[in-house]
């Protein structure tokens, strides 16, 4: 297949284009760089199934040749991006999505869009499965990336059922691995970072939050099975191993062996405002319709990344 992925040179964009490429596709990876780095493809240059285009996908995109599938990655998934830069990321998610589907619709290309378990907001449903509606704040911080998403989600809906676009919707749930900038101010390169580097880590309020955190070769599994699956509605990608932010803080100290000490600091309102209390998948729809779990446990996967963040930071 010729598979464009928007977003290719970020985070979860790059590891996909490692797979595909494994698996003998060929790979066209677009990116501004705003948050992306050709530091996550510069192994792939040269390789002569590989492509980096350096495009916005607000703008319109011009590819030549036929497509066979489009992977809209692009977006700004860390809170204190989507926070420094609220527009760009309604932008994105929402100019970016419809731009992505027009090429989509051209090329008669198949579609996946990458959504987030933001479109659950504060969930008052627990664990969420896909049926699930949500609990989202409009006019909060979040909400830029949240109804992005939820927006990007509908137009992909109409592509498919107005002009009957082969659509797939993937709701990607915390995810971590090798490539996170260290800076995206998530919780998994903050307390990495800071338990390498010997600062104290920062748990925000008591700590009493939920997250479930699932290593990135899992996540490419998922999404690529996604993809060459006929599911058309959402399904959910995450690894439902659920914990306390505290609980993260230790793990994280006992995996690098850091002395580290633990703060519990309150940042400014709108960084933790609408935080959603709790997270944890629901994932027997991918379970069923896909045969996939996750199978890297938090110790591997953390072990993995902690080891990277070591490389980057030359210690
Ligand atoms: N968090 C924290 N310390 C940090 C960064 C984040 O306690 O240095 C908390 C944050 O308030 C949230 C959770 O960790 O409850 C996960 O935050 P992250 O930014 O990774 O992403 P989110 O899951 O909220 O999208």
């Amino acid at each position: 297949m010729r598979i464009l992925i928007t977003g290719g040179a970020g985070f979860i964009g790059s590891h996909l284009c490692d797979y595909l490429l494994e698996q003998g596709h060929e790979v066209i990876a677009m990116d501004n760089l705003s948050t992306g780095s050709t530091d996550n493809i510069a192994h792939l240059a040269g390789h002569r199934r590989f492509l980096f285009i350096h495009h916005d996908v607000t703008q319109y995109i011009y590819l030549e040749g036929r497509l066979d599938a489009v992977l809209h990655l692009a977006s700004l998934p860390s809170p204190v991006d989507y926070l420094n830069y609220p527009i760009q990321t309604l932008k994105v998610g929402a100019l970016g999505t419809h731009k992505a589907l027009g090429l989509a619709k051209a090329k008669g290309a198949r579609f996946l869009l990458a959504s987030t378990s933001e479109v659950y907001g504060d969930p008052l449903v627990h664990p969420q499965s896909e049926d699930y509606w949500g609990n989202v704040n409009p006019v909060g911080p979040r909400g830029v990336y949240d109804e992005s998403k939820r927006f990007a989600e509908a137009l992909t809906m109409a592509y498919h059922r107005y002009h009957g676009l082969e659509t797939r919707i993937v709701r990607i749930f915390n995810t971590y691995g090798p490539r996170m900038r260290l800076d995206d101010g998530r919780v998994v390169p903050n307390f990495i970072r800071q338990a390498i580097l010997g600062e104290p880590l920062t748990v925000y309020d008591e700590g009493t939050r939920t997250r479930s955190f699932c290593y990135v070769s899992d996540m490419v599994e998922g999404i690529v099975r996604l993809l060459m699956s006929d599911e058309v509605y959402p399904v959910n990608l995450g690894n439902p191993q659920e914990m306390t932010i505290l609980e993260f803080a230790r793990k994280v100290l006992e995996v690098t062996g850091s002395t580290s000490e633990i703060v519990f600091i309150r940042p400014s309102d709108e960084r933790t405002r609408d935080d959603p209390m709790v997270r944890r998948p629901d994932i027997s729809k991918a379970r069923r319709v896909l045969g996939w779990e996750p199978v890297v446990s938090l110790e591997e996967g953390l072990a993995r990344t902690v080891e990277w963040f070591r490389k980057r930071l030359g210690k």
